[in-house]
Order: C-alpha cells, then sequence, then structure tokens
C-alpha cells in the first residue's frame, strides 16, 4: 500500500528528482508545482509596490507583506497540527492539514473501539485505533495551564467545569480553538499520509529570474534556495476507507503535490512500546497495552475478579492500576522505578494512597507460562495471574518517510543508523530518539522546510506545541532566522553528546520535566518574543506535581488541602480576562 503510494512521489533514493511518471501526470504535477511558484513571484512584484508607496501603519505592514509565504503541508489535526495551522495562517502562509480521522482533536477523540492486537505489538497490525484515552479519563493537569496562550482554558465548553476535566472537555476547547482562529477549514479529514519525498521543484526560479535563464542558472537557484529554505516536499496522500457507501473513495484515488514544506504532528501516543519477555509467547493470560484499555469492566474487556499485573508506574500505569482495582480481586503495580518505601505513610505516591486490594513490585523479568505466574525483578513471583497490562509507553514512528522503514529493527544504535544515513533529509527516531535534530524542531539538513511538531514529553504539551509551532511559521517566512546548517548540526551533536556524558538513554532524549521552561522561552526568543512565557505556568505546573505526589487520588479534586496554586491561578485568570475570551470560570 504504502510502496503503491510512494511510487507517484519522486523516487527517495533520488532527492530533488523528478520520478519518471506518465505523460498526464507529469502535466498534472508540473501544474500543482508551478501554481504556488507563479503566485509568490506576482505577489512579490505587488508587495514592491505597496512598500514603495506606504508610510506609518502601512510601513509595518509592508514588512510583515514583504516576508515569503510558503505552501505547507501539516500530518495531523491533534494539538499540535491545530497549533501549526493557526501559526502558519498567523504568519501569512498556505497551509493544509491532513488528517487520517474524520475528526480533528488527535487522541482527544475518545474511540471505544480497541484493535484486535491488544498488546498493538505487531507493527503491521491491520486494525489501528489512534486514540489511547480512556472512558474515565481526567487530565493530569489543570486545564488554565493546559491551555494555548492565544485562546485560554480557563473557562468550560461542555458542561464539565472541574479544573482536572474529563477527555470530552478538552475535545470541546481544541474544537472552540479551531473555530476561534478559523482553521477547520484548512483541515482535510479522511486524507492519510503515506508518503513525504524530497522533489526538486520543476521551476525554482528566483523572482528577478530573466525568462533566458540558462539550466546551469537555475540549478544555482536552486541549490541556494534549497540551501536557504530546505527542499520541497513531494506529499502523496489516500483516501482512509469510510464505511459510508457514498464516501467509498478507495487507494486508488490518491494524490499528491509538492509543498514547500512538511510540519510534522503525528502525534506519539499511538504505536505500543511493548517489552518483550521470556515466556511471554505461550503465557497462557490475557496480554494488552495501556492504548487498548477503555474501562474497567467494558464491552471489549472486564477486568471484574481479575488478578491483575500492572508494568510501568508513569501517569497511566498510576491511574489505571487504581481504576482496576475498583473490580479486580488483586492489581500489583510493577516498576523497574520503585524504590523499598522506608516510610509507607510519605513522600511520592505513598503506600497507604492505594486501595487495599493493590500492592507494588520491582520490574517484570519472566513471564511463567506453567503457573500463568509473573517472575519480578527482585526474584519474588505472582502466579494464577490473568492479565498483564504493559503501561510502557509508546514508539515514536514515522510511517511516512522512506528512511524509516524497518529502521528500528535495521539498527540498534543511533549512531550506527546516522553513519549509514548521513546523507538523509529526514532525520531518524531509533529507540525514540528522534536525531539529529536542532532544538527538538529542525533537521540541519532539511530545516526549515521539515520540522516537528510535539516531540518533547513530560511536558505541558499545548503551549509549547504553540511556541515551537510559531518559531516554525517565523522561520519559513524569513522573520526568525535559523543559524546555519553547520551551526545546526553542530548544536544537535553537542545536545546528543551531553545526554550520552549525562547517562540520558534515547529513550529519553525528548523528555523535559522541569527543562521545559527554558526550552519554552528559547523558542520564544527565537521568535523575537525574549519575555517568553508568563511565570504563572511554571507556578502552577509545580504546585501541581507536588500535590499529585503527595495526594494521588485525590489531587484533581481539592481542596482537602489548599490547591496551592491560587496565585496562579488569579493571573491565569486575569490574563483570560485581558484577551477578552474570560465568559465564566470554573473552579
Ligand atoms: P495527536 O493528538 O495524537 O494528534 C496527531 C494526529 O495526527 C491524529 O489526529 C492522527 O490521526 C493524525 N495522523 C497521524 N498520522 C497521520 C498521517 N500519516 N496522515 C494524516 N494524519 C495523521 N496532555 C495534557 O496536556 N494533559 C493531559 O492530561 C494529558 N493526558 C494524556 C493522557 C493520555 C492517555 C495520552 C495518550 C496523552 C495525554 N496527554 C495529555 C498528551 C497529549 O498527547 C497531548 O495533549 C496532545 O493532545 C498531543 O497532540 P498531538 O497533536 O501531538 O498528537
Amino acid at each position: 500500500m504504502l510502496a503503491s503510494a510512494r511510487a507517484l512521489c519522486a523516487s527517495p533514493s533520488r532527492p530533488f528528482l523528478s520520478a519518471p511518471r506518465s505523460a498526464s501526470s507529469r502535466a498534472t504535477l508540473a501544474r500543482r508545482r508551478r501554481a504556488p511558484l507563479l503566485s509568490f513571484a506576482a505577489g512579490a512584484r505587488a508587495r514592491l509596490a505597496r512598500v514603495m508607496a506606504s508610510t506609518g501603519e502601512e510601513a509595518i505592514q509592508s514588512v510583515v507583506d514583504r516576508r515569503r509565504r510558503a505552501r505547507v503541508a501539516v500530518i495531523g489535526a491533534g494539538a499540535a497540527g491545530l497549533a501549526a495551522a493557526r501559526e502558519l495562517t498567523r504568519e501569512g502562509h498556505d497551509a493544509v492539514v491532513f488528517e487520517q480521522g474524520a475528526e480533528l482533536g488527535g487522541v482527544w477523540v475518545y474511540d471505544a473501539d480497541v484493535e484486535d492486537d491488544l498488546t498493538g505489538a505487531d507493527a503491521n497490525r491491520e486494525k489501528r485505533v489512534h486514540s489511547s484515552v480512556y472512558k474515565n479519563l481526567r487530565t493530569n493537569l489543570p486545564r488554565e495551564v493546559m491551555g494555548f496562550g492565544s485562546f485560554p482554558f480557563t473557562r468550560a465548553f461542555t458542561d464539565d467545569n472541574r479544573r482536572f476535566c474529563g477527555h470530552e472537555e478538552v475535545r470541546a476547547y481544541l474544537d472552540a480553538y479551531a473555530d476561534h482562529h478559523d482553521i477547520r477549514k484548512r483541515v482535510r479529514l479522511r486524507t492519510r499520509v503515506v508518503a513525504v519525498t524530497p522533489t526538486r521543484s520543476e521551476s525554482p526560479k528566483s523572482e528577478n529570474a530573466s525568462p533566458r535563464t540558462s539550466p546551469k542558472d537555475e540549478d544555482e537557484d536552486e541549490r541556494a534556495y534549497v540551501e536557504k529554505w530546505g527542499p520541497r516536499w513531494c506529499v502523496a496522500t489516500e483516501p482512509v476507507e469510510t464505511t459510508r457507501k457514498e464516501e467509498g473513495k478507495t487507494k486508488e484515488d490518491g494524490e499528491e503535490s509538492v509543498f514547500d514544506a512538511v510540519v510534522v504532528c503525528n502525534g506519539h501516543y499511538s504505536e505500543p512500546r511493548v517489552p518483550r519477555f521470556p515466556g511471554a509467547e505461550t503465557w497462557p493470560g490475557t496480554q494488552m497495552h495501556s492504548h487498548n484499555y477503555r474501562e474497567p469492566e467494558g464491552r471489549a474487556f472486564s477486568f471484574r475478579g481479575k488478578r491483575v499485573v500492572v508494568l510501568g508506574a508513569a501517569a497511566s500505569g498510576e491511574d489505571l492500576s487504581r481504576e482496576i482495582a475498583s473490580v479486580a480481586a488483586e492489581v500489583t503495580l510493577a516498576s523497574r522505578g520503585f524504590a523499598p518505601p522506608k516510610d509507607a505513610s510519605s513522600g511520592d505516591f505513598p503506600l497507604d494512597s492505594y486501595p487495599r486490594n493493590m500492592r507494588r513490585a520491582p520490574g517484570i523479568a519472566a513471564l511463567l507460562p506453567e503457573t500463568s505466574g509473573v517472575a519480578f525483578e527482585d526474584g519474588s513471583a505472582r502466579h494464577d495471574v490473568d492479565v498483564v497490562l504493559y503501561a510502557t509507553g509508546y514508539r515514536v514512528t514515522f510511517p511516512f518517510f522512506a528512511s524509516f522503514d524497518g529502521e528500528e529493527e535495521a539498527s540498534n544504535s543511533l549512531s550506527e543508523a546516522s553513519a549509514s544515513d548521513s546523507a538523509s533529509l529526514a532525520p531518524r527516531s531509533v529507540d525514540n530518539r528522534v536525531a539529529p535534530l536542532f532544538e527538538h524542531v529542525f533537521p540541519p539538513a532539511s530545516g526549515p522546510s521539515l520540522s516537528f511538531i510535539g516531540l518533547p514529553w513530560k511536558v505541558v504539551p499545548f503551549p509549547q506545541f504553540e511556541a515551537q509551532a510559531r518559531w516554525v511559521a517565523r522561520a519559513l517566512s524569513g522573520a526568525a532566522a535559523l543559524p546555519g546548517r553547520a551551526e545546526m548540526a553542530s548544536r544537535a551533536a553537542a545536545a546528543e553528546a551531553a545526554d550520552r556524558g549525562a547517562g540520558v538513554a534515547d529513550r529519553h532524549a525528548h523528555r523535559m520535566g522541569n527543562a521545559q521552561f527554558a526550552y519554552n522561552d528559547r523558542l520564544l526568543a527565537y521568535c523575537g518574543e525574549p519575555s517568553g512565557f508568563p511565570k504563572w505556568r511554571e507556578a502552577m505546573y509545580a504546585a501541581t506535581g507536588v500535590r499529585k505526589r503527595a495526594f494521588p487520588t485525590s489531587y484533581r479534586d481539592g481542596p482537602d488541602e489548599p490547591w496551592s496554586d491560587e496565585d496562579a491561578l488569579a493571573e491565569a485568570r486575569a490574563e483570560a480576562a485581558a484577551l477578552e475570551l474570560e465568559r465564566s470560570s470554573s473552579a
């Protein structure tokens, strides 16, 4: 399927060369490729006339007008893709957002359906569900800090006005964000991007090029263009089959078009990362990944009366194991990270915060098929276990890049991958380190025409998406110049070397935690906004972390204890009021 769609695009092994195609498809593609270039040149002449005539306000507007307008493909209409669409259009670019789903909102579009392969371990599984959100999920951050800066999330968009709201409220907020910024019309739903390939435009003439420009000059123009902006990209899409007959397009209806830039916002919580344990293949119980967990007692699966081991004690593992314990016979929450508690009633996630039928254990060492058991790393074991639930995170994947195919199997280390693919214009993801990347966003070889939004984790995502997207939009317009390619490559390599020196595993390369705030401020500084993020965000995030670790079962509802972020909350609401977007507030 992918191969056939890729064949439509320029050959990935021959970047910048047009692929052979039929005369009619060549003509169609040539028309598509020329269109943006012609309109750019005509637009530039008109702008020049305005610049010469303008004064005062008009002069400021003319500076904005002089910026380059690019035709940009955005992959995905989750929160990151919506932020990209907003910032790109605000900067004057022409953005098209391709979304494989039937709705916008990404993971926040709850889907009661689950995949046939409950572990999701098979990378080639036929049935895929994008969202990993479960039925009773409530946010693990207060709405105010989650929200985009340009559209505060201080008020409610459904009848759920809790600070830590349910997933439907977040989805409604994202819908409202799209409407507020008028970006829904940019989104092409049910359209999956299947291949993204660097390509050479047919007519890369500069605006001032004379009609008699020679092929040699054209080559030089093209090289200069690519050096400055990065390559153009051929984006191949295919319609996603729908159950409705009248919309029943087939994969043969796939399209391809050339864009000046591609912004990758495909999300990173859909491809389960499943550890392989001895004994797993013949283990008689049920193994599933949290990606396919929906509710403790539901249509797809019931945990009632079962003996369950949950592996992984990050946000999902902690929440799911407590929810499952409400109907299960017993739940063991296993994690390599658990240190033996000295004092069971204090510290992070205190033991007395767990239900009576729950216990903690070290990481899993093996599954024991003979006893339907689970052996732990400290030598202890649990037998007659019915379910092992892996809350072990996700794999970062970009299946639409040719260089991506089978890379995790083909290469065990990043350096190996880099060495074999040094000329690649798209970065690679090895053990969830996407590299090389400058500041987690731009590949040094192909930025700004290729960029990634949403790779960092353990962050407050939406406002960071907004800052990354603004930087991308401004880099593409020329308003925010990137360092030279060599400089970006050396800074990306230095960051990677620093990680290695500090013993940071590749899979943690994009984990930020408290480092996110300095990073966010850097992003805004690159955009020419040196004042950075308002400080209430950091204060609210920090207060939430403390509350969550101390009161894991009640931190969302408070206030048994004071919320301890009252000042930050007041500032958040004042900021929203100043934007005149605060109609009602919740507490
Ligand atoms: P997604 O929301 O995954 O969107 C990606 C989009 O790209 C999807 O719509 C997908 O269909 C589309 N797509 C993918 N590939 C293609 C393709 N080839 N062609 C076309 N379209 C494509 N964040 C918080 O701030 N607070 C929380 O409380 C919180 N809780 C979470 C709980 C869970 C269980 C999970 C999984 C995540 C949670 N997050 C939370 C993080 C959440 O992922 C981010 O908030 C954010 O929504 C991610 O947005 P995204 O756009 O990067 O990815």
